[in-house]
């Protein structure tokens, strides 16, 4: 039984079972890594829908700050590409937080007013026109060399972090990658190449994982669905990390 570390967004959080106009019905089971329980190894996943790659750096240092002890096999990084992660300030909370915390907001028994709040935030960096008060920041920040050492440097210090607590350590993210794909040569994407290049589970998921998804493998909010998840595990995940199993 090897011991396996996930971290990642809401594509790797659940499920999705959305349908145009349908609300968002979120499944914990079929995804991409609850196929390594299946195998006889045990999962231990810090993922969350809409969490900014800082959010997911804070909540795997809470982890080993409350588990310093924990090592893993292999640990497989889901995280954020740069296109959807800007960070923005959020609620003054605690000042300490826990890694359960991570999770209070998915916590239905509790009200809405006690679900966590985060000091960081996230914006849409393509949904601009949504969000009228941070507009200034935005347009100096977004896609900057500042934005970009940011969000490459966290997205890079949190696998050297795991990487104390694990032989193995993978990256990857899905992408909307629009403007970088109508520019590959863009320097703040390069950044994030010559940074990650050394935790990519494999040479083809940068920008994004080249995987083809077919219409019934992914949902209306187009996460990926029971479907997808099978399929991102047979064709993607499974044959990168196999020889660690
Ligand atoms: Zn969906």
């Amino acid at each position: 039984m090897k011991r396996i570390l996930i971290v990642g967004t809401s594509h790797s959080e659940a499920t999705c079972q959305r349908t145009e106009n349908g609300p968002i019905d979120r499944m914990n089971s079929g995804r991409w890594y609850d196929y390594f329980k299946d195998l006889g190894h045990s999962v231990t996943c810090l993922a969350r829908a809409g969490c900014t790659v800082e959010q997911q750096f804070m909540a795997v240092h809470s982890y080993f700050q409350e588990n310093p002890n924990a090592k893993f096999d292999l640990a497989i990084i889901e995280g954020r590409s740069l296109e959807t992660n800007v960070s923005i300030p959020g609620t003054p909370g605690p000042s300490k937080i826990t890694y359960a915390d991570f999770w209070r907001r998915y916590d239905t028994s509790l009200g809405k007013d006690e679900n966590y709040r985060w000091e960081i935030d996230n914006v849409d960096s393509q949904k601009i026109e949504q969000y009228p008060e941070y507009k200034p920041y935005y347009v100096d920040y977004v896609f900057s060399l500042l934005h970009s050492v940011q969000h490459w440097s966290t997205n890079y210090a949190m696998c050297k972090l795991i990487e104390e607590h694990a032989d193995v350590v993978k990256w990857f993210a899905f992408s909307t990658a629009t403007i970088f794909n109508k520019n590959p040569e863009l320097k703040e994407l390069a950044i994030g190449y010559d940074m990650m290049k050394s935790y990519f589970i494999s040479e083809d998921c940068w920008p994004y994982p080249r995987l083809r998804f077919d219409n019934d493998m992914i949902c209306a909010c187009h996460h990926m669905n029971e479907n997808g998840h099978s399929h991102f595990w047979n064709e993607f995940i499974y044959p990168r990390v196999k020889q660690y199993l």
